[in-house]
């Protein structure tokens, strides 16, 4: 099964990203935890591309094609070797991000992300996707805790609103395959949530 988890700032992704791995081990499920932008050397020099602040304005489609190389990158080198050799991936955000971000938040046409993801992906979708969903000013207050801003990160409330609604939009086209988790709640609750899909993803 191919899991990718998905969400805006600060909403404890990478928590309930450990706790999935963590009952995913426990299940005795052979797995892969991989990130993007990133997950393998060329895709997280791609990344580091992407998410240092600088001067230089970076063009919307200069962004969005740094995306798609990335995964491209990744997709064919290491998700899909995996998938193939019939482990588990479970991934921090995928193309439900670029949706979000470079569509929702930087106003890219949902066309021409949709024509990027069959060029780079064909017909390959995440088969669950899990959206850890908070409103964003609760999100925005842990990620300023964690210190240095990445060039994402210094985007204003708005955009993150606009990312917001649009993984949720995205989640209720399809709830057989999107799973949204009230990131609000207490971490122990949420943990215990996520425990559960992944027992169900199991089943
Ligand atoms: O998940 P993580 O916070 O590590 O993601 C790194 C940054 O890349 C985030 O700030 C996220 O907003 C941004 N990003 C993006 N578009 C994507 C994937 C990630 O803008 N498609």
């Amino acid at each position: 099964l191919f899991i990718t988890f998905e969400g805006t700032e600060g909403v404890g992704k990478s928590t309930q990203l450990a706790t999935a791995a963590d009952t995913l081990a426990s299940l005795g499920v052979d797995f892969i935890q991989t990130r993007e932008p990133g997950g393998t050397p060329m895709a997280e020099s791609i990344r580091e591309l992407l998410l240092t602040p600088r001067e230089e304005s970076v063009n919307e489609t200069t962004e969005l094609l740094l995306m798609f190389a990335a995964r491209a990158q990744h997709l064919h080198t290491r998700i899909l070797p995996a998938l193939a050799r019939g482990q588990w991936v479970l991934c921090d955000r995928f193309t439900d991000a670029t949706f979000a971000y470079q569509g929702g938040g930087r106003g890219v046409s949902e066309d021409r992300i949709a024509q990027l993801e069959t060029l780079v992906q064909g017909e390959i979708r995440p088969d669950h996707v899990v959206l850890l969903d908070a409103p964003v000013e609760t999100g925005m207050a842990r990620a300023k805790n964690r210190g240095e801003l990445d060039r994402f990160e210094q985007e204003a409330v708005s955009f993150f609103q606009r990312i917001r609604d649009c993984y949720l939009q995205r989640a209720n086209t399809d709830p057989r395959r999107y799973h949204v988790v009230n990131a609000v709640d207490s971490l122990e609750n949420v943990s215990e949530q996520i425990r559960a899909l992944m027992c169900k993803f199991h089943s």
